[in-house]
């Protein structure tokens, strides 16, 4: 499960085509990185593909079946929003639960669920405490614990590092790798930072406005870059 496969797919807002056509295969299990520059259309890809926006053509399918019509929490995907997006008010247990509740999840599963992402992200001594009360790090780590219960098909990233201090994001970056190493579900990482793209990726996907320029490794992509605008983005000589 998280196999996800974008046939044709385009964006436009009013006349302006931000994606044109665009085909994907993202693999069961893999760590795909979107990366370039700002505007680019990494966030609106993410969000066709979270149901987020509708798509103005093309097909989305998720583990085989069409979700180009699907409604974003039916189709099995969780996204991870930056942590300023905690409920304040609300303990991180309640936090991490919300999802869960919102679900219909039994509680005796909800704990076991929530019991088990705190020990993977090491927040169980965190449990009551507020939002507020926590690190830069630790919300993320909420918002990522939120992410874990739903037991999503595949985990969709929107530079959930972007708002962290340099030295926190380098520790995070690790996190969510071992992370991905543990669980082995599919993960989407959107970011414009090629030290991310290169230290995270299985695969990268180098986009310059809504076109994919290469789809590689990290290390065919710094190998063997296509054109310049990769050569530059992924910073090795051409
Ligand atoms: P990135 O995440 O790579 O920075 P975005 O996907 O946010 O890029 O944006 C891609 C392009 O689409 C930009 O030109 C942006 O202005 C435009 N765009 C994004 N969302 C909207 C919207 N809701 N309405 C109109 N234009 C939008
Ligand atoms: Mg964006």
């Amino acid at each position: 499960m998280g196999r996800i496969t974008l046939e044709a797919v385009t964006k436009r807002f009013g006349d302006v085509e931000v994606i044109p056509p665009l085909n994907l295969d993202i693999n069961d299990g893999e760590f795909v990185v979107f990366v370039g520059p700002s505007g680019c259309g990494k966030s609106t890809l993410l969000r066709l593909i979270a149901g987020l926006e509708d798509t103005s053509g093309g097909r989305i399918l998720i583990d085989g079946k069409d979700a180009t019509d699907t409604q974003p929490a039916k189709r099995g995907l969780a996204m991870v929003f930056q942590s300023y997006a905690l409920y304040p008010h609300m303990s991180v247990r309640k936090n991490i639960a919300f999802p869960m509740r919102m679900a219909g999840v039994p509680q005796d599963e909800q704990d076991r669920r929530i019991t088990a992402a705190a020990k993977a992200l090491n927040l169980t001594d965190y449990l009551d405490r507020k939002p507020g009360q926590l690190s830069g790090g630790q919300r993320q780590r909420v918002a990522i614990g939120r992410a874990i219960v739903r037991e999503p098909a595949a985990f969709l990233f929107d530079e959930p590092l972007s708002n962290l201090d340099a030295a926190l994001r380098v520790g995070m970056r690790l996190e969510i790798s071992e992370l991905h190493n543990r669980l082995k579900t599919t993960m989407i990482y959107v970011t414009h930072d090629q030290v991310e793209a290169m230290t995270m990726a299985d695969k990268i996907v180098v986009l310059r406005a809504g076109n994919i320029e290469q789809v590689g490794s990290p290390m065919e992509l710094y190998r063997a870059p296509r054109n310049l605008f990769v050569a530059g983005f992924i910073g090795s000589p051409k």
